[in-house]
């Protein structure tokens, strides 16, 4: 990865020197984890548990690496940043101030990304359930472009449009109908999913975007799923959405096209996969990306950010249930949901390299669902009550999954980087938790009855 910190340590002996490389953390035997310089012992005296830790010189690093990839096969790559993926402002603002955009999926998003100082212009609109409302606000901040899903919703785009007399560039987020290797309910590409305007729509869409008078049709994109660990289907699928415009081309549609998006989706590790890098990525779709003659945008999320964070939590207690042991921590569901969501690994260190002898252990957080936990039959040394740990692997859809079931606070979010530590969203507070309730929100004048 350039000349960075990370490719100045050693080569990775295993996966879980990998991870530990991947995230900026350093273990030395008797001293606790650090990240991009800073003790998360340090963190956790100074700010509490369960709290999420970014490195936002490994986010930075990655963006640049990503860039990187492609500008080497001469390709320059606009990056619109997924930012489901980790909605933090300060993530976004100093991905914006490295050159990234955003691609938003709600109005939430969008008024995160315009807070944390992403250039309207460099937004772009996804998702399958735009409201008219929404669909008002993201015209009037005047973002890049909207990225439509359903012929429907071309309509409704249209009727938006002309009622405020806005232009709008619009794209085409295309299901080209391949099948992705990845958890089902992250796959978003193939025959019958909700996602997409299915290859044999690609005309009628372009036709009804191009009768629309304040519309014009600039991009022609895909976003296959996520955790992908394959180029194959991304071939496939772009060779697909590129016949596809030759045949908007002979019949006279599509000329105003200037941008091929190709979403994003690429895999990380989070326990003994092998992610393919940036620069096998891009070398593998260069050609048919400079043959398409197109400017090429890119929607990483994970990529950039899920090995840049760990979640910090305190063991409160141990117990042995059933012929089993477990480890409670003070991170829930509601703060990590993947392991019960998609039954996804977690790497979990403790902060402080523990002499005992490693057994199998579930570690569950304290929330009133047998489906919280953080990891099953784990490997763990023998952690005292008051010890904490580090959960690999949740830079990314971790604190912006999260929830407030069981009227559980979210947790602080920390950056960090060369040698600093900053607040970066203070941990919810009880009063946080009923903002805008009341115990009678009845007018005055009735009877609580
Ligand atoms: C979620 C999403 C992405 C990002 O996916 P990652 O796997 O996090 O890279 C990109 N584009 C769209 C439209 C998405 O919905």
């Amino acid at each position: 990865m350039g000349k960075s910190v990370l490719a100045r340590a050693a080569e990775p002996r295993g996966w879980d020197e990998a991870l530990l490389l991947d995230a900026g953390l350093l273990a030395e035997s008797d001293h606790a984890l650090t990240m991009a310089g800073v003790g998360l012992d340090a963190v956790v005296a100074t700010f509490g548990t369960p709290t999420f830790v970014y490195n936002t010189d490994v986010i930075a690093e990655r963006y640049r690496c990503y860039v990187t990839a492609f500008a080497e096969c001469g390709i320059p790559l606009r990056v619109r940043y997924a930012v489901k993926a980790n909605s933090n402002v300060a993530i976004l603002g100093m991905l914006a101030s490295e050159g990234a955009g955003a691609d938003i999926v709600s109005g939430g998003e969008l008024a995160r990304a315009l807070h944390a100082g992403v250039p309207p212009a460099d937004i772009v609109f996804s998702g399958v359930g735009k409201t008219t409302t929404e669909l008002h606000e993201a015209m009037g901040h005047g973002i890049g472009a909207i990225h439509l899903e359903s012929l429907e919703e071309i309509g409704r785009v249209a009727q938006v449009a002309g009622a405020g007399r806005y232009q709008i560039d619009v794209g085409i987020r295309v299901n080209p109908g391949v099948m992705t290797e990845t958890h089902p309910y992250v796959s978003t590409s193939q025959v019958g999913i909700k996602f997409g305007i299915p290859l044999d729509q690609v005309a009628e869409a372009a036709q009804a975007i191009e009768a629309a008078p304040g519309l014009t049709l600039t991009t022609l994109g895909i976003h296959l799923g996520s955790q992908l660990f394959d180029v194959a289907p991304y071939v496939d699928a772009l060779e697909r959405v590129l016949t596809a415009r030759a045949e908007l081309e002979e019949r006279g549609l599509g000329t105003s096209l200037r941008i091929l998006d190709i979403g994003g989706g690429l895999g990380v590790r989070y326990h003994k996969e092998s992610p393919i890098t940036p620069s096998h990525f891009a070398g593998s779709l260069a050609p048919l990306l400079k043959r398409s003659g197109l400017s090429i945008q890119a929607e990483p999320g994970r990529w950039l950010t899920a090995p840049a964070g760990v979640l910090l939590t305190e063991v409160l207690y141990r117990k042995h249930s059933g012929g089993k042991d477990f480890l409670i921590v003070d991170a829930g569901m509601n703060d990590l949901m993947r392991p019960s969501l998609y039954r996804a690994y977690h790497h979990i260190l403790p902060l402080v390299a523990h002499p005992g002898t490693p057994r199998p252990v579930d570690v569950v957080g304290p929330v009133c669902e047998t489906g919280d936990w953080i990891a099953m039959e784990r490997s763990l040394p023998p952690l005292p009550s008051g010890s904490h740990v580090a959960i690999l692997g949740t830079g990314a859809y971790a604190f912006s999954m999260g929830s407030n079931y069981n009227a559980r606070r979210r947790p602080a979010e920390v950056v960090v980087s060369q040698g600093r530590m900053a607040l970066a969203r203070r941990r919810e507070s009880y009063e946080d938790l009923y903002r805008g309730e009341s115990p009678n929100p009845w007018p005055s004048s009735t009877d609580r009855t």
